[in-house]
């Protein structure tokens, strides 16, 4: 019971509602059966996502409250500033609106065109990023990530000698960058261990190719390097990211994630002529360096929100929410990525509707089932996002923030039990608009006759 605590009560409750079954079906149809395309209030519980999704605590609604909205050097920039310099130890930093702008700044400043960027793996929106910047974006995940069964600590590692490989193929010249996404997100939210960021930062300063972390989410990755890494338990999670941020020259961040915000995030380096371009970019496209593309009541929230995303308490429980829906999913015989990430449980669809081949995306099948069975709204990361890229079929169960309780998640395990009773009815989907590396957010789809 003690190791279960829950470390904080609800104070505003915000009704949701569970529409009937035609309804959802309605919606559903006129939605494309892309989920995205739903509307909030037809959705009971939503896991789409866990992006900007959180709850904020009354620390930062109280900040909020403080925001101080000064053009050009606002206190409560300086308190984001404090912030994360604390946190990543980094001297150079520009906030940005979310994880994405600090990407398209970074790579639009960093990259030449037809160099390559090597990952442990991308995230959708990295990758875009590289491609519309001329850049070659390639993942080089560890291959223990490619068995879902395999019970193992850190999925999320990069392949140092793929990575010491490619570097001796293409030329320590041809590579204008390593890119360590913490936890890997594509790659069902698997951590990566201290040894090996050490290892790829260690290779990266031999060959003088800068090395930058993906740092959505930095807080729930140490947790596990707490938990899970021989020496490590005794450290605080928040000592832990600062020397994975040592050895790096920078980072991304979505706030949305390890932020605790519904918006923001940040950009920060080590190397001034680079921090240099990027804060003229970043006056070109979100705005002054002082307040990026935020309000300032957004940077004074951040600024608490950073800070307790790295209490050991809080990530205990919300590692241990994750952890507990994967459990009661893989004991009721639902097939799920083991061991389950930070953020999110990734329902193997190919395993689960094994007579619906790729190409008839199981995955969005399956997410579509959820919404008709629960109201519940899940994602597709598998055929429908990644094309003949993905290396799964998933359906990403992504948990909010201090959002719901277990009663929620029992509400998705019966549901998802219901579903296996009728798995051998459910038919594949045939694509019917929507191209692109990010179709998946725009697609529709359509039920193949039975
Ligand atoms: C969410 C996310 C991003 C992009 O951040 P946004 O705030 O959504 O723009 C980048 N990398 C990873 C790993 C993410 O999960």
């Amino acid at each position: 019971m003690e190791a279960n605590w829950k470390p904080f009560r609800i104070k505003v409750v915000e009704p949701i509602r569970l529409l009937p079954r035609a309804e959802r079906e309605r919606k559903l149809k006129e939605a494309g059966y892309n989920l995205f395309n739903l509307q909030s209030e037809d959705i009971y519980i939503d896991l789409l996502t866990d992006s900007g999704t959180g709850a904020m605590s009354q620390a930062q609604w109280a900040a909020l409250m403080e925001g101080d909205e000064a053009y050009a050097g606002s206190r409560s920039f300086e308190a984001f500033l404090d912030t994360v310099r604390e946190i990543t130890g980094l001297p150079y930093i520009l906030p940005t609106h979310q994880g994405r702008a600090a990407e398209h700044i970074l790579f639009s400043c960093a990259l030449e065109p037809g160099k390559y960027v090597l990952s442990n793996s991308f995230f959708d929106t990295t990758r875009a990023n590289i491609k519309a910047c001329g850049g070659r974006p390639v993942d080089l995940p560890s291959p223990e990530a490619l068995d879902p069964e395999s019970d193992r600590p850190f999925k999320g590692n990069m392949d140092v000698e793929a990575l010491e490989a490619f570097i001796a193929e293409k030329g320590k010249d041809q590579i204008a960058m390593i890119v360590l996404t913490v936890t890997n997100n594509t790659m069902a939210g698997q951590p990566v261990s201290l040894e090996n960021i050490r290892a790829v930062s260690e290779i990266a300063r031999g060959n003088g190719i800068p090395l930058f972390i993906d740092a959505c989410r930095h807080a729930e990755n140490s947790f596990f390097i707490r938990e899970r890494e021989l020496g490590q338990g005794d450290r605080a999670p928040l000592e832990i990211s600062r020397e994975v941020f040592s050895l790096a020259d920078g980072c991304t961040m979505s706030a949305k994630k390890d932020g605790l915000g519904n918006i923001g995030g940040f950009l920060a380096m080590r190397d001034r002529k680079l921090f240099e371009r990027c804060r003229e970019r970043l006056i070109l496209v979100e705005g002054f360096p002082t307040y990026g593309g935020l309000a300032g009541r957004d940077l004074a929230a951040l600024a608490v929100g950073l800070r307790e995303a790295l209490d050991p308490e809080y990530l205990r429980d919300r590692v241990g929410q994750v952890r507990w829906l994967a459990e009661r999913l893989r004991e009721s015989g639902i097939p799920v990525y083991w061991p389950p990430g930070g953020h999110a449980v990734y329902v193997d669809a190919g395993r689960f509707l094994p007579h619906i081949s790729p190409e008839e995306f199981p995955g969005q099948a399956l997410a579509c089932e959820l919404y008709l069975e629960g109201g519940i709204r899940a994602s597709e990361v598998g055929s429908a996002m990644l094309g003949r890229e993905a290396r799964f079929q998933f359906v990403r169960l992504a948990i909010p923030r201090r959002v719901y309780t277990r009663e929620h998640l029992e509400a998705v395990v019966a549901a998802l039990v219901r579903i296996a009773e009728r798995r051998d009815s459910i038919r594949g989907m045939r694509l019917v608009a929507g191209a692109g590396p990010l179709r998946h957010f725009l697609a529709r789809f359509e039920p193949l006759p039975g």
